[in-house]
């Protein structure tokens, strides 16, 4: 049995349960109320806590895996392994300053107060510039510093910008691009070892489907080795005969972000009744 920590109620929880229904790993009962369940045909329980006390029960084995912002990691500073980046829960932490003061590089920040609750992230970052600031730590609205004085610029999670923008703030320098990632214990028993690689082989599966598109289309014969050398696939596109004397089917896999392009060329080399379908699973 594998112990996976996940966000009780937040920007992650919900990603997270996602991640598991689409790995086909069902809960005994809906996660809504409960603090811990179990996986009905995966060998899985789950506890629900908040995020910040994740990297803690992975370092100390209270779970085995957790999900957890890279954010929150960095910050928490414990040691366990980062398996998988997942994709989700994408944000920035960045520096801002009153709009009017002048910014024009890490040196701008010296000597100032920012107030943040990333403390570490913004220690080290400060370190790396060679930049002497006086951090004041704040557990909540950090925006708000500034305009009360207690702070010259910021350090905090920003998604769109408009918070910043309703206290007086512009973002002047990202620092940390953030997603959720999953983690592990470092040391694990084989047994569960093994589970974990299976999720993740579910997980990747997953994600190499989302990322391609199965594609085909008839091609007149005298154009096939051409049409085939335009399509960056799997292996080799499959090549079946139509009805129609002198025309192929011609199918492939392609990744998902060049298939416009492709899609243009193949269609200006003659190929007709292209189709473009998703993948529901992808194993390499
Ligand atoms: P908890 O009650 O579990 O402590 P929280 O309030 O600390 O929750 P959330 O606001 O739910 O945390 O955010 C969880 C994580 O989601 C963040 O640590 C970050 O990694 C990620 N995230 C993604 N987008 C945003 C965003 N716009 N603002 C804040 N966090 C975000
Ligand atoms: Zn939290």
């Amino acid at each position: 049995m594998l112990r996976l920590a996940i966000q009780k109620s937040g920007r992650l929880s919900e990603d997270s349960l996602q991640l598991l229904r689409d790995a086909g790993i069902y809960l005994s009962s809906s996660p809504s109320r409960l603090l811990r369940t179990q996986a009905t045909n995966f060998p899985l329980e789950l506890i629900f806590v908040r995020d910040d006390d994740i990297p803690e029960y992975v370092e100390g084995g209270v779970v085995d895996i957790g999900i957890v912002g890279e954010n929150v990691l960095l910050e928490a500073r414990k040691d366990v392994e980062t398996v998988e980046r997942l994709g989700f829960g994408k944000c920035r932490l960045s520096l801002a300053m009153p709009k009017n003061t002048p910014y024009s590089g890490p040196e701008s920040l010296q000597n100032l107060r920012i107030a943040t609750s990333y403390v570490r992230i913004l220690d080290n970052f400060l370190r790396e510039q060679n930049i002497q600031a006086d951090i004041h730590e704040i557990s909540g609205s950090v925006e708000i510093s500034p305009s009360l004085g207690l702070a010259d610029a910021i350090f905090d999670i920003v998604s769109t910008g408009s918070t910043l923008l309703a206290n007086g703030l512009r973002e002047v320098a990202t620092v940390l691009e953030s997603e959720a990632l999953l983690v592990a214990h470092p040391v694990m028993a084989a047994e569960k070892r093994d589970i974990l690689d299976r999720l993740l082989f579910r997980i990747h599966a997953n994600r190499n489907a989302k990322n391609h598109r199965y594609i085909l289309m008839n091609v007149p014969n005298d154009q096939l080795d051409h049409i085939a050398a335009l399509i960056p696939g799997m292996k080799s596109p499959t090549v079946l005969p139509l009805q129609q004397p002198g025309w192929s089917s011609l199918h492939s896999v392609i990744p998902e972000t060049v298939f416009w392009d492709v899609l243009e060329q193949l269609k200006a080399a003659g190929a007709e009744g292209i189709l473009v379908v998703p993948i529901e699973r992808m194993i390499l």
